[in-house]
């Protein structure tokens, strides 16, 4: 059983916290969902599991109990009015440690190493929405050791993330996360599921990191500036699209050389598949 049964609303102003928008503070009550994102999590005894922006510590307790005993949560949380809130989660469940820093600055592989047995932890967040782009590539590009995130972030970005090619949602995110991660959907949220409310809805989806990236390129690099070019003007062919990066090419020598390796030259980028985009990309290395 978790010790967080109290209503959400009582517990923030037991301790005079009110919801500051500026940091993303929609707050979790539902518990059907708390209980969902930590099923996802597949914690188990001596786990170490990262939570990014703990808040009033709803996820805090549920995550400590599936860690317990033998394991750790690192919450990293930037807002300081819940130090006391925060410091009488830590009374009751030891497992906890805060750190009050800002998530994009913490390097997560030296944090978790005091405490990890095994090689990696997972990383659990009811993400900060005006940040979430942004901590998603600290946490991938870091290269932390980090075997698997579960994050609730805005359904519209949880779209994009696991898009297929071909579709309107598939975009530079969906390629620079499917790169280095297997996704899955785990839940839509409605809005009411939080205090307060938000006006979009929510997901949680699952990114399990891959022992390798699922494309081999010569220059990783290069790899995303050709995504990032192929994505600038969505409605260019590939091959008007890419011109930006052709150097002296001329524009005949780069059409063959996209028919030289299987890409007709007038597709848009939006429909290659990432296996596509790295054999493009070994064209400008
Ligand atoms: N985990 C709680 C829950 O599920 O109800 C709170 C989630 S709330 C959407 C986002 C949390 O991230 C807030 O506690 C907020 O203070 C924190 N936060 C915002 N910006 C942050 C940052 N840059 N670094 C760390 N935490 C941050």
């Amino acid at each position: 059983m978790s010790n967080n049964t109290g209503p959400l609303k009582q517990r923030l102003a037991t301790y005079g916290i009110y919801a500051k928008k500026g940091l993303g503070q929609n707050f979790l009550h539902d518990r059907s969902y708390v209980r969902q994102i930590v099923e996802a999590a597949e914690l188990a005894p001596g786990d170490v599991v990262v939570e990014i922006g703990p808040g009033p510590a709803t996820l805090t307790y549920d995550l400590a109990e599936a860690v317990r005993p033998g394991g750790k949560v690192v919450a990293v949380e930037v807002d300081e009015r819940l130090q006391k809130l925060l410091g009488d989660v830590q009374q009751q469940c030891p497992e906890v440690t805060v750190l009050w820093q800002d998530a994009l600055q913490v390097d997560y592989g030296a944090v978790t190493a005091p405490y990890r047995t095994g090689d990696t932890f997972a990383l659990v967040a009811n993400l900060p929405y005006y940040i979430t782009t942004p901590i998603l590539m600290h946490l991938l590009e870091g290269n932390f050791p980090v075997s698997h995130l579960v994050l609730m972030v805005q359904k519209e970005v949880a779209e994009r993330i696991l898009a297929s090619p071909g579709t309107k949602n598939y975009g530079a995110l969906s390629v620079a996360v499917q790169y280095r991660c297997r996704g899955r959907m785990v839940a839509i949220v409605p809005p009411g599921a939080f205090v307060p409310a938000p006006k979009v809805s929510s997901a949680v989806i699952r990114l399990d990191r891959r022992a390798e990236p699922a494309v081999t390129v010569q220059n990783e690099a290069v790899f995303f500036r050709v995504v990032a070019a192929a994505f600038q003007q969505r409605r260019k062919t590939l091959l008007n699209a890419l011109g930006v990066l052709a150097g002296d090419r001329t524009k005949e020598t780069l059409h063959n050389q996209l028919h030289a390796c299987g890409i007709d030259p007038v597709r848009r980028g939006e429909t290659l598949t990432l296996e596509e985009f790295a054999r493009v990309a070994d064209l400008f290395v």
